[in-house]
Order: structure tokens, then C-alpha cells, then sequence
């Protein structure tokens, strides 16, 4: 559910009508709707709340690529989200909202220098490291500090899935994560390094997911590593599940059930007393903004066509163009 809907034959934004705020705030322009993110963010809480006894509460870190404006982060935040950030301006947006650094996660395969200083300074809730150099540069950067970051070890479970080939995550040939062979090696060699904390593991393994079962899969490789982990004696207290769930783009096609989801999560995770954190982004933000648009000219084309010729272009909405997004 949304709330953009027309009334008396205008386009609203929950209460705002989009034909007078157009000229008010000039176009094109994004527009959020608060209540459809509030809800998103509500459903997804609910949905683990019967799970609480075998889960804990899970943290939600909003995959703040999915839509970064700092309002939009603001909202999330006052839902008490956190926020998954892959770069220094995502961390400084997330600040900026009122996250607290104890909610940011910062993920991705290419963290510079300078800002794993700053995570490290930060004291974020974790740091996911994907690959072997970078928790050596990880380390280096927790030395100059003199503090110990949380880590999680990206692990890709080999196991590719979503809606395109161009937003596949998990697969054997993509980059991102530690290769399942590899991940425990890595655990073990850092858990005994005085400067970090290996915490737990984490997986994201693509985007527009709407099957469960490439999900369960991956969270019971997360599971089997923890226990071979646990078994050697180290420590492994939180389990970073990603995001990835897909939401229905047009009439046909099918959301993620969220109650499937987290009931599913207590299935495969439920004995295992870890703390669980998700990093859900298009399911909370896909249908909770448009472009709004001004028509500069109708052109009539001969064979009867009528081309609307609009202000806003590929550099306001460019995924359509790139990998057919809706
Ligand atoms: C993109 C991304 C997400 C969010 O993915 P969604 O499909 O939007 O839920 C979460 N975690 C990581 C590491 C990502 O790269």
C-alpha cells in the first residue's frame, strides 16, 4: 500500500496536492510520502515481533542506497531504524538524519582509507569486511585509532538471486564477500588479532528477491559457519542477513510476504541466540516516492501518436534505462 492517489482528478501526496506543489517547489522533483515509509518500517518490526523469544529484535539498518535523502533517512530513523552505509557520505547522511552510530552498519567492497579511520573513530555498529586485504587495511586503520571495531565477515554463499542479472550479489563470479572456503579461514586468523572484534558473519546475496528459498539457503550456510565457528571456540554473536526483498513493481508480479520472511529467518536461525540485523532497502522505500513532472509540450505525431515531452530526463530516473527497472 501507498499513499499517492488521485482525488477529484489531481494526484496527492498523502494530504498534498501534487498540481499545486509542483509550481510551489518547481520541477521535476522527488516526493516522499512519510506515511508509506512509517509503514513499511512498522510492517517489518510487526512481522518479527511474534519471533522476538527465537530472534531478539532484530536491528534494521536501512539500505540507505535505496533512497538517501537525508528527510527520507529522518523518517526511518524515527522508527528507530538504523542505517547500511557503503561510503563516507552515506555514514555522514545517516548522522545527519539522527542515526546513531551504534545502528550504522558500513558494507561494501570498496571502503577507502579514510573512511575506514572514520568508521573506526565513529565506533559504528560494525564494519563488514569482504575480503582478506581489507581487514588487514581494517586493522592498520583500528591501530591508528587505538580502538576495536566490530566486524562481520561478508561471506557470499555462492548463491546468486534477484531480479536481474545487474543487481545479483551472491554469486561465485560476483565480487562482493569472502568465498564460503575462505570465510572461515579469515574468522579464525582475525578472531585471535587484538585489533578488531570479529562479531558475527553477513551475507547479502541480491536485490528483488521474491523467493524465500535462495534466502534460506544462504542463512543456513550462515548458520552451519556459525557452529563451526562456535565449536573452535570463538565467538560469533550476530548475523547480518542483508536485504534483498522484493516488492510487486506492476499488477502481476509478486511481493516477498514479510511474516514468511521473518518466520522463515526463526526457522533457520531460531536456536542459535544470535543478534539478527536486516538491511532491507526497496521494500521499505520502492513505492514511497515518485518524480513529479512537468509536461514542457505535447507533440502530435502523424500516425496519431501524442508524445508528452517532460522536464525530468535519464539523470533524474536512470535504472529504467539501465537495467529495465520499473
Ligand atoms: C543493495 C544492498 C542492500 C539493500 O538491497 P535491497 O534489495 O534494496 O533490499 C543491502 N545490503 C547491501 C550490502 C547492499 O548492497
Amino acid at each position: 500500500m501507498h499513499h499517492f492517489a488521485p482525488r477529484g482528478g489531481r494526484l496527492h501526496a498523502e494530504d498534498v496536492d501534487l498540481t499545486a506543489l509542483a509550481p510551489a517547489v518547481g520541477t521535476p522533483v522527488y516526493v516522499y510520502a512519510a506515511a508509506t515509509l512509517r509503514r513499511h518500517a512498522v510492517a517489518l518490526q510487526a512481522a518479527f515481533a511474534p519471533h522476538e523469544a527465537a530472534l531478539g529484535r532484530p536491528l534494521i539498518a536501512f539500505a540507505v542506497k535505496a533512497a538517501s535523502n537525508v528527510s527520507v533517512l529522518k523518517v526511518l530513523a524515527g522508527c528507530g531504524l538504523g542505517a547500511d552505509t557503503v561510503s563516507e557520505g552515506e555514514i555522514r547522511r545517516g548522522l545527519a538524519a539522527g542515526v546513531p552510530a551504534d545502528r550504522i552498519v558500513f558494507s561494501g567492497v570498496g571502503k577507502t582509507d579514510a573512511e575506514l579511520d572514520l568508521a573506526v573513530g565513529l565506533g559504528l555498529r560494525q564494519i563488514n569486511v569482504e575480503s582478506t586485504v581489507e581487514m588487514e587495511r581494517l586493522a592498520a586503520a583500528a591501530a591508528r585509532a587505538g580502538r576495536v571495531p566490530a566486524v562481520a565477515v561478508r561471506v557470499n554463499p555462492k548463491l546468486g538471486a534477484g531480479g536481474h542479472a545487474k543487481i545479483t550479489t551472491g554469486g561465485e563470479g560476483d565480487k562482493f564477500g569472502v568465498p564460503m572456503a575462505e570465510a572461515l579461514d579469515l574468522y579464525r586468523r582475525w578472531a585471535g588479532d587484538a585489533r578488531v572484534r570479529p562479531v558475527g558473519l553477513a551475507c547479502h546475496i541480491g536485490s528483488q528477491i521474491t523467493d524465500l528459498a535462495p534466502l534460506r539457503t544462504a542463512f543456513a550456510r550462515l548458520a552451519e559457519l556459525t557452529r563451526t565457528l562456535r565449536a573452535e571456540g570463538h565467538a560469533v554473536s550476530r548475523l547480518d542477513l542483508g536485504g534483498g526483498l522484493g516488492v510487486a513493481y506492476a499488477g502481476g508480479d509478486a511481493s516477498a510476504s514479510l511474516e514468511a520472511y521473518a518466520a522463515m529467518d526463526a526457522d533457520v536461525l531460531g536456536g542459535l541466540e544470535v543478534e539478527i540485523v536486516l538491511e532491507p532497502g526497496r521494500l521499505l522505500a520502492a513505492n514511497a516516492g515518485i518524480l513529479l513532472s512537468r509536461v514542457i509540450q505535447v507533440t502530435e505525431r502523424g500516425d496519431g501518436r501524442r508524445l508528452l515531452v517532460l522536464d525530468a530526463a535519464m539523470n533524474d530516473l536512470l535504472r529504467p534505462a539501465m537495467y529495465e527497472a520499473h
